[in-house]
C-alpha cells in the first residue's frame, strides 16, 4: 500500500509510527475531483474502520476525519456509522477553500498544531493518511491488496465519471471508458487541473483523476512553457506586488516562504548568486500554485521557478537551512482562503464541474501494464516472468528486503506478455 492522496510515501512506514494523532484526509481541495467525497459515502465502514486500526497501531488518542462541511452527503454516512460502531473517530469540518487538504494547513485547522518549517506531521505527532489509503488499510486487514484505484475522469470527455480502474490500465482505455474526448486537440493530466502533471501513460495507485483539456488550454500554456521564459519574466514582468507571497499557503501559516523575494532575486542575478537562506525557501514551498496560477496578476510563475530552483537543489545535495520550530500563524491567515470555485474560474475549469457519479461496477480492460515503482523509495523487482498467468491480488512484484518501498499486485487475470524496465505488460484472459 501507498498513500493514495498523490505523494506515493509507503502505507507501512506511518502505520509503524508512534504518534497522538491520525488524521484522514479527506479534504479533496482540487476542483473537478469527486473521489474522496464519494469514497467516504461509499465505504463509510471500512473508513472507520481503518481510522480504528490506524489510531491503535500508532497509539494516538484522537482520531478525526477531515472533510469539507459543504460533503453533506458524507457526513451523515459517517456519523451514522460512527455511532452504529460506538467509534472515538471524530469528524472536523472544514470550509470549501485551497488548498485544505495541504498536510500542513489540514494539520493546523484540525488540530491547531504547526507543523515545522521543512517538517512533517510526524514532528508534531500527527499521522495523516489520504481517506482512500485508510479505507485500503481497512482492506490490507482482511489480506486483500490494492489492485484497483478510484479517480475522476473530467474535462472535455463525452461522460464525466468516478470509477474504480485496475492499477495499470492505460490512459487512453480510461479516457474512452468516459465516452471519449470531445476535442480532436487535447493534453491528459494526472491529478487534479491545479498540481496534476501530463500523462500519456497508465494509472498507478497514486492517479486521483485524469483531466482532458484542450491543448491552447491556459492551464496546459501555464504548465508547458519553458522555465526559461518564466525566469525572463521574473525580470522584466514581476512588479513586487508581492500578492504571490501574501496568498502563500505555507506563508500564511508563519513559514518563511517569500516568493516574490525569490522571484526579485532569480530576476536579478544567477541562481547560484542568491544568498542561501532564500534559496532554502525552495524547500519550505508545498507547489500549490497558489501564487501562479491565482495570485500572480501578471501571471508569472513563481511556483514553477521555485520547483526549478529545487531541483537543482536537491541535484547539487543543497541541505535545508530554515528549520525553525516555533512561529506565529499570520493574523489574516484565515481571512485569505480561498475559495475553489474563484480557483477555478480563475483557471477556467469551472465550465468542466460537473457531476462525476461514482460508478458501482469496476472499469473492466483488457490489458495493464503496471508500474515497477508507485511508491516513495525504490522499484520493485520483478517477481514474474514473460509467459507466467496471474490472478487478480498475486504478487508480481515487491522491493529488495529492508527497502524504502511497497510490492504489486496484478490487477487483471491473465498471463504477463512483457517485462519492461518500468512496468510488467499483462494481457487479460478472454472472456
Ligand atoms: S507554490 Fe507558491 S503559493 Fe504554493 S507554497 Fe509554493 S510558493 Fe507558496
Ligand atoms: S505576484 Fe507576480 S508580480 Fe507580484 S511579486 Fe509575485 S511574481 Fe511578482
Amino acid at each position: 500500500m501507498v498513500g493514495a492522496g498523490g505523494a506515493g510515501f509507503p502505507s507501512h512506514v506511518k502505520a509503524a509510527a508512534k504518534a497522538k494523532w491520525v488524521i484522514a484526509n479527506g479534504a479533496e481541495c482540487e476542483p473537478l475531483l469527486r473521489v474522496d467525497q464519494q469514497l467516504m459515502i461509499v465505504h463509510a465502514a471500512e473508513l472507520v474502520e481503518g481510522m480504528e486500526l490506524l489510531a491503535e497501531s500508532v497509539g494516538a488518542g484522537k482520531a478525526v476525519i477531515g472533510l469539507k462541511k459543504k460533503y453533506q452527503g458524507a457526513i451523515d454516512t459517517l456519523k451514522t456509522e460512527i455511532a452504529r460502531r460506538g467509534s472515538r473517530v471524530e469528524l472536523a469540518l472544514l470550509g470549501g477553500y485551497y488548498p485544505a487538504g495541504d498536510e500542513h494547513v489540514l494539520v493546523y485547522d484540525v488540530t491547531g498544531l504547526q507543523v515545522p518549517e521543512g517538517g512533517i506531521p510526524m514532528d508534531v505527532s500527527v499521522v495523516v493518511n489520504n481517506v482512500g489509503t485508510v479505507i485500503n488499510i481497512a482492506r490490507a486487514n482482511r489480506g486483500i491488496p490494492v489492485t484497483h484505484r478510484v479517480l475522476t475522469v473530467a474535462g472535455e470527455v463525452k461522460r464525466p465519471v468516478t470509477f474504480s480502474v485496475p492499477v495499470g490500465a492505460l490512459v487512453e482505455d480510461v479516457i474512452a471508458a468516459a465516452g471519449g474526448p470531445t476535442v480532436a486537440e487535447y493534453e491528459i493530466l494526472d491529478g487534479g487541473p491545479i498540481m496534476g502533471g501530463f500523462t500519456t501513460g497508465q494509472v498507478s495507485k497514486k492517479t486521483t483523476g485524469l483531466i482532458v483539456l484542450p491543448s491552447d488550454h491556459k492551464q496546459v500554456l501555464y504548465k508547458k512553457r519553458p522555465i526559461e521564459h518564466d525566469i525572463k519574466r521574473a525580470a522584466w514582468a514581476c512588479d513586487q506586488c508581492r500578492t504571490c507571497t501574501d496568498y502563500c499557503p505555507r506563508y500564511l501559516n508563519g513559514h518563511r516562504m517569500e516568493p516574490h523575494i525569490i522571484m526579485r532575486l532569480v530576476g536579478q542575478q544567477r541562481a547560484d548568486a542568491i544568498p542561501p537562506e532564500h534559496l532554502a525557501e525552495a524547500y519550505l514551498c508545498c507547489q500549490c500554485g497558489v501564487c501562479g496560477m491565482y495570485a500572480c496578476p501578471t501571471t508569472i510563475s513563481p511556483d514553477r521557478v521555485i520547483a526549478g530552483l529545487l531541483k537543482t537543489m536537491k541535484e547539487k545535495q543543497v541541505p535545508p537551512t530554515l528549520l525553525r520550530k516555533e512561529f506565529p500563524v499570520h493574523p489574516v491567515r484565515d481571512g485569505r482562503k480561498i475559495p475553489v470555485s474563484r480557483f477555478a474560474a480563475r483557471i477556467d475549469v469551472l465550465r468542466y464541474d460537473h457531476d462525476a457519479p461514482l460508478r458501482k461496477e469496476p472499469l473492466e480492460v483488457s490489458r495493464v501494464k503496471i508500474p515497477l515503482q508507485q511508491h516513495v523509495g525504490v522499484p520493485c523487482r520483478p517477481l514474474v516472468k514473460s509467459g507466467d498467468r496471474v490472478a487478480v491480488g498475486e504478487m508480481i512484484g515487491d522491493v529488495p528486503e529492508g527497502a524504502l518501498g511497497a510490492p504489486i499486485h496484478a490487477s487483471i487475470a491473465g498471463k504477463v506478455e512483457q517485462i519492461f524496465e518500468d512496468s510488467i505488460f499483462i494481457r487479460a484472459d478472454p472472456k
